[in-house]
């Protein structure tokens, strides 16, 4: 019994999962910012080798070139990564790519943590921390977030 209690406030429970696993299955459906134009951004492509998912991911920053106009992308994959990048097009447009990179290692710290509680007020960053559960998902939640860095450097070169 103690030991269930210790369990309980270390890992997620089975009901957190469920829900983290449901907002995932419904933002990889959303696929919100998938399309990428080719020709006002930058775009940088990444892979996984182990789970077969590719993304090519666009950024286009405003004339002042600190801002985000828009971070579309498109791509195949597994759930994980389609909800990712659904969830990071969503979290960065319009912001500024000082808070996008911010948001990137944030992100990156989350997910690679061991069965750590994710305290945050970000819902994608409560979603996509359930893979911390699965480490070979880990590379599928950061994909895009890898490719938008990328990208975004060719914005300032
Ligand atoms: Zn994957």
């Amino acid at each position: 019994m103690a030991d269930t209690v210790i369990l309980r406030g270390l890992m997620p429970t089975a009901s957190m999962n469920e829900l983290y696993g449901e907002a995932i299955r419904s933002e990889s459906r959303k696929q919100t910012g998938r399309g990428t134009t080719n020709v006002s951004g930058a775009t940088a492509n990444r892979r996984t080798l182990t789970c077969g998912d590719s993304i090519t991911v666009e950024i286009t920053t405003r004339s002042d070139g600190c801002g985000i106009e828009s971070v579309t992308w498109d791509g195949e994959g597994c759930s994980v990564m389609l909800a990712s990048a659904s969830m990071m097009s969503e979290h960065v447009s319009g912001g500024s790519l000082i808070e996008m990179r911010e948001s990137v290692g944030r992100l990156r710290r989350i997910v690679t943590e061991k069965n750590t509680p994710v305290l945050t007020r970000r819902p994608y960053e409560a979603a996509l921390g359930s893979v911390q559960l699965f480490p070979n998902r880990r590379r599928c939640a950061m994909l895009p977030w890898e490719a938008l860095e990328a990208a975004a450097e060719l914005t300032e070169s």
